[in-house]
This record gives structure tokens, C-alpha cells and sequence, in this order.
């Protein structure tokens, strides 16, 4: 269960169904995440006065490798900045949270500037929830995180996850120009983690018509971008479109649900520290082939935003367009945790279009380990 008492994978569910006499009845509940969203390249421009929307006492996050670009924003932020804070981890263990926020208090912060990938965005939403403050969210991967309302910390090597609202960053800041020095080894895998939240909110139990058009966006525009930003990782263009896509991704994974997929990235994330956007890469095409049968309409749209005709070959040839890793073997994962990753995966089950049992999970499992085209 979130912060709100709903459960994480399950939102208030819509349904296209079909009456007896032919008609299309449609159903669905939405809440609507508000957030302002500045989009354009050299956006960082407007740092000061976004900030100062928020609060007077910014405290600016990134993680180490991104210092020096939590120490721009400090600059541009001039007086309103109080504390650069380059501290950020992946997984967000809670030790760091508790660090974070002696400092946010040391300094009397009354915002957070986060600029950097999800792990940078999570630490901000975890001293968000702790000490109440809004989040102006400046993204540097395609993560998605930046426009949701969901966050996750690690305490004694478990995984949390949770929900709530006022985590949601109030301003988004994209700027296509931050991300022309993010390596092509981490933009694909990156941009296909923000693949990943559009396939699954495509076939999602709370799917809108909305949310899906959106999502349907988000796959073409990355589909088309991510090879070019690996080739070109300097071409500001294609650094635009994905961009773009990436917000659509993040839109879509904070609207609705997901699934089986985010499951599975979830548990072995946590059971085998697995690299995040890599898990993402690696299983997609595997958990698409799952589904196809179970969520036609859903993967067909998948394809027809890829330009292909099968949505789980497209998304395979995808990772090999873009010289990402395909076998969960080389990614860190060990063979001897196949097993286990079933046992967690179906123990608390997402909703998922084709009904998962441990043998076909298995299977999937190891088609993915193995590295096997789906
Ligand atoms: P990340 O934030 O760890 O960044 C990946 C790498 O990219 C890091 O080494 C970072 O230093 C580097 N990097 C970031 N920006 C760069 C830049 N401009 N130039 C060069 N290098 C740069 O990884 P991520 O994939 O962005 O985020 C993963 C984390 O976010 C995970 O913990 C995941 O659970 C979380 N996440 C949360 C949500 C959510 O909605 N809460 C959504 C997606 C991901």
C-alpha cells in the first residue's frame, strides 16, 4: 500500500467495455497530477525565477559525478541558493535521507533543486516527505521520476517503495542541453526505462484513453531519438526528442499503474542490485512477448509507435540498435537467482493482463538471463 492507503500497482481502474448491443461503453477514474513543466533547450536560463516561485532558501541536490552542475545552479540561483548538496546515492539508502535532512534543517531550506537523474529526484522526494518542501526537479536522464509522486529508499537492504503527493515536483525545468554529456551507455538504457512506463500504462488496469495516447507518444518519440543520441550523443535534436519522450514517460508511470514488468525490475533491482534503466532494457522485450497474447490492442499500438509489426521483436532490435546489454547474465545477475526472483515475483503480484504462473515466469526469466531474442 502508498502513503494514501492505495495500492501501488492497482490505481482506480478503466475499462473499455462492450455493451450486448455492440455499443462501447468506456470507464475510468483520473487523477490528474498538477505540475508546471518548462520545456526548452537552455531552459536552465529561468532557474533563478522558477526558483524563487517555490522559496528564498534553495538547497541544491545532484549526485558526486553531477556536482558541478549542482554548483551552476547555485550560481545562476545566486543568494537563493544556501546549500549545494552533491551527496545523492542510487537506491537512496535511508542513512542518506536522515543526513540530508540534518542538513536541509542546518540551513532552514524551504526548497530543494534536484538536478540529475532518478537517484538525485529520489533523495529530493524523500527530504520532501520528511521535511514538507517543494521540488523544483531538473532532469538529466530519461528516468521519468521528475513527474511523479512516487519515491524509494533502501533500509537494511530492502527496497521501499511509497507514494504521496507532496513529492510530486512543482516545477519541472527540461533543458535538451544538459543531456548532450550523458554517455550513450547510460541514454539508451535510460531512454528505454521511459519505453518500458509507456508499454506498461498501454495496458495498464487503470488505463485511460488519454494516458495512452500519451504513452503511445512517448514510444515513438524515443523510438526514433534513442539511436541517434547514441550515435550522435551531441545532436541536440534528437537530445530534444527524447526528452520529450522521456517526460511523456514519466507522465504516463505517474498516472496509472503499472505491471508485471515494473514488478519484476523491482524485485531483481533489489534482490541482486541490479543497475536500474539496464534491468529495464534487458527484460522489456521479454515481458512484451509475455503479454501480447493477453493485451493485443495494447502491444499493436506498441508496434505501430515503434514502426514495426511485432511490438516485442521491435523493442529487441531497439536494445541492439542502441549497443545495450540484452542478457540479464551480463548485467550482474547470477543464474542461481532465477529461482528466487519467481518465489518474489508472484509472492505480491501486480496486475498484469496474462495471468503469471512460476513456470512461464521461469521460462521468461531465463530467455532473459540468457540473452535470447523473445
Ligand atoms: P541515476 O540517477 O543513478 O543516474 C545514472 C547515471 O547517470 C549516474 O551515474 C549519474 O551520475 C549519471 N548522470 C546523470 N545525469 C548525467 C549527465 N547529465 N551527464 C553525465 N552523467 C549523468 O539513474 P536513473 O536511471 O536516472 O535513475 C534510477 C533511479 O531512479 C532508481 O533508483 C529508480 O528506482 C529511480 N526511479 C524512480 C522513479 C519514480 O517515479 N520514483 C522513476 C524512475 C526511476
Amino acid at each position: 500500500m502508498d502513503q494514501c492507503g492505495r495500492p501501488f500497482a492497482g490505481l482506480p481502474s478503466g475499462r473499455r467495455r462492450a455493451g450486448t448491443d455492440g455499443s462501447v461503453s468506456l470507464r475510468f477514474t483520473y487523477d490528474m497530477l498538477p505540475s508546471r513543466v518548462v520545456f526548452r533547450s537552455g531552459a536552465l536560463d529561468e532557474l533563478a525565477d522558477e526558483t524563487q516561485r517555490l522559496g528564498s532558501r534553495a538547497m541544491v541536490i545532484s549526485s558526486p559525478g553531477q556536482r558541478h552542475l549542482a554548483e551552476r545552479c547555485a550560481e545562476l540561483i545566486g543568494d537563493g541558493a544556501v546549500l549545494v548538496y552533491p551527496a545523492a546515492q542510487m537506491h537512496t539508502p535511508a542513512d542518506s535521507v536522515r543526513a540530508a535532512c540534518s542538513e536541509a534543517d542546518r540551513v532552514q531550506a524551504d526548497c530543494c533543486v534536484a538536478i540529475g537523474g532518478g537517484s538525485t529526484i529520489g533523495l529530493a522526494k524523500a527530504i520532501a516527505f520528511e521535511r514538507r518542501l517543494p521540488i523544483l526537479a531538473v532532469p538529466t536522464t530519461y528516468s521519468g521520476s521528475e513527474a511523479t509522486s512516487i519515491w524509494g529508499y533502501t533500509e537494511n537492504g530492502v527496497k521501499h517503495v511509497a507514494r504521496h503527493a507532496h513529492v510530486q515536483p512543482r516545477t519541472i525545468l527540461y533543458d535538451p542541453l544538459l543531456t548532450l554529456g550523458l554517455p550513450p551507455s547510460v541514454s539508451g538504457p535510460s531512454g528505454v526505462n521511459a519505453i518500458a512506463h509507456c508499454v506498461e500504462a498501454l495496458y495498464s488496469e487503470s488505463a485511460n484513453p488519454l494516458v495512452s495516447i500519451m504513452a503511445e507518444e512517448g514510444i515513438r518519440a524515443l523510438g526514433r531519438s534513442l539511436p541517434k543520441v547514441v550515435k550522435e550523443p551531441r545532436n541536440v535534436a534528437a537530445r530534444t526528442d527524447a526528452l520529450y519522450g522521456a517526460w511523456l514517460g514519466g507522465v504516463v508511470l505517474g498516472a496509472v499503474g503499472m505491471a508485471l514488468h515494473h514488478k519484476l525490475c523491482h524485485v531483481l533491482g533489489g534482490a541482486f542490485n541490479l543497475p536500474h534503466a539496464e534491468t529495464h532494457t534487458v527484460l522489456l522485450p521479454h515481458v512484451a512477448a509475455f503479454n501480447t497474447a493477453a493485451a493485443p490492442e495494447a502491444l499493436s499500438r506498441v508496434a505501430a509507435a515503434l514502426g514495426v509489426s511485432n511490438a516485442a521483436q521491435g523493442l529487441f532490435d531497439l536494445n541492439l540498435a542502441i549497443g545495450a546489454w540484452v542478457a540479464l547474465k551480463d548485467i550482474g545477475m547470477p543464474e542461481s537467482g532465477i529461482d528466487r526472483a519467481v518465489e518474489l515475483a508472484t509472492a505480491n503480484p501486480y496486475y498484469n493482463p496474462a495471468p503469471v504462473h512460476a513456470q512461464a515466469l521461469r521460462e521468461l526469466l531465463r530467455n532473459a538471463w540468457e540473452g535470447k531474442r523473445p
